[in-house]
């Protein structure tokens, strides 16, 4: 008998990623309008990338709050003052959820 292999098939990850791919599209263009949905889209894409173990790109990871999963825009989330010079702090005025983020 074959044992489980831990890692997913190719052809699999190469879709989960495309699914990936366009929830945070869907996400970005309902944000506006649907903001409850814009967030399932980015619960979901988690979702996905933790099930087949895919890293989500630096700048995608960057762009929304880990904790309630809403997509950055200026309007939700704000920049504060960090005391440490390589570190940028930003807060999600969502849920108050404070990002670090190296410069
Ligand atoms: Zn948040």
């Amino acid at each position: 008998m074959q044992r489980k292999k831990f890692k997913k098939p190719d052809w699999q990850l190469e879709i989960a990623r495309e699914r990936i791919e366009i929830l945070f599209n869907l996400a970005k263009k309902g944000l506006e309008k649907h903001p409850k949905r814009s967030r399932r889209y980015v619960e979901l894409a988690r979702k996905i990338s933790l099930r087949y173990n895919i890293r989500l790109p630096k700048e995608v990871k960057r762009g929304f709050c880990r904790k309630c999963s809403i997509l950055y825009i200026r309007e939700n989330c704000e920049e504060i003052d960090s005391k440490l010079p390589n570190i940028k702090m930003i807060k999600c005025l969502n849920c108050g959820e404070i990002k670090k983020i190296p410069k």
